[in-house]
């Protein structure tokens, strides 16, 4: 089918660069597609989805406020979506009954391949510091705990979501033993000298030079990684690596989950290289790079 339609949809999303990172991947595969940012207001989800459920529709990525609440707009929602409960990919097909929107998770795909494949690194045996508990750190955690990972602390801001969090994911990864924390406890440093990868997963550094907490007594040697790709370089990787932490940010796993939609959308391989060489030409021409 031609001219088939792919979106990402959140509030604001303006400064969004999976159009250009989508929109490469399909010039580069010839796949007859356009990927489009949609403004979409809380009160206006219900109505929006039903508008995309039409035949030329592939499927849509979700942001933020809608990564929750996209799910009782939706037929199904499937593996890790249903288990972190956040959805940040829709895929549609079409049926004999209608078009069927069915929501995943490719952000906890994503962040284990920027783990692997930006850092040759694993999960497993790890001794992991979550520093957030929002939709991103969800992905994280579940990532942590299906991959075996020795130890979990999840400090956050409010210590309650924290906990909410590891309640959420306490039948997965019965083998990692997992703290939730508030982000000023006292255990919280002991925690930091301890841990063999440091994740920011807040959104502490997305617009200036603050860092979620003191990075202090980090192990030299470990992984600190940011979720946080705009700025390329943050206060946090620039700080761990004064401290002798090896920094990784986050660019690479917003590459791999998107690859790893528009594989479920259009069923051909994603050309990572050209998605990767997008989303720099997008952040150099917003003036990040
Ligand atoms: P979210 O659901 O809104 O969660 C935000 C998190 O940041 C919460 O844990 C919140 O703590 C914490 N936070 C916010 N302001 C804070 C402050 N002043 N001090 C301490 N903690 C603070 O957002 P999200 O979707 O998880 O995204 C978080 C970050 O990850 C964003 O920067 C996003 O761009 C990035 N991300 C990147 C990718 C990628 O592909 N690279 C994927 C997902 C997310 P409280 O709960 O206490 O409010």
């Amino acid at each position: 089918m031609k001219n088939r339609r792919a979106y990402v949809i959140g509030s604001p999303i303006k400064h969004s660069i999976s159009p250009a990172i989508h929109n490469a991947a399909f010039a580069a595969t010839g796949f007859d597609a356009r990927y489009d940012a949609i403004e979409v207001a809380p009160d206006a989800l219900g109505d929006w989805v039903r508008s995309v459920r039409v035949t030329e529709t592939l499927g849509f990525n979700v942001t933020l406020p809608h990564k929750v609440n996209i799910r009782r707009h939706l037929d199904a929602v499937e593996g890790d979506a249903e288990l972190a409960g956040a959805v940040n990919a829709v895929v549609a097909s079409g049926t004999a009954q209608g078009v069927h929107l069915v929501g995943t998770n490719t952000d906890t795909v994503g962040f284990r391949r920027l783990l692997s494949d930006d850092a040759d690194l694993r999960l497993r045996d790890q001794r992991v510091l979550l520093l957030g508990a929002g939709g991103g750190a969800r992905a994280v955690a579940l990532v942590a705990l299906q991959d075996r990972a020795t130890q979990l602390w999840v400090a956050n801001r409010h210590p309650e979501r924290a906990r909410a969090l590891l309640a959420d994911l306490k039948a997965i990864g019965l083998e990692t033993r997992s703290e939730a924390l508030a982000l000023d406890d006292p255990r919280v440093v002991p925690a930091l000298r301890e841990a063999s990868i440091v994740i920011n997963a807040t959104s502490v550094g997305l617009a200036g030079e603050e860092l979620p907490m003191s990075l202090e007594g980090i192990r030299a040697n470990s992984v600190a990684v940011d979720l946080i790709y705009n700025p390329l370089q943050t206060a946090f990787l620039r700080e761990a690596q004064r401290q002798g932490a090896r920094p990784l940010g986050g660019l690479g796993m917003l590459v791999y989950q998107a690859a790893a939609a528009f594989e479920r959308w259009t069923a051909t391989e994603a050309p990572v290289q050209v998605m990767r060489a997008a989303a720099e030409r997008a952040l150099a021409h917003r003036g990040q790079l």
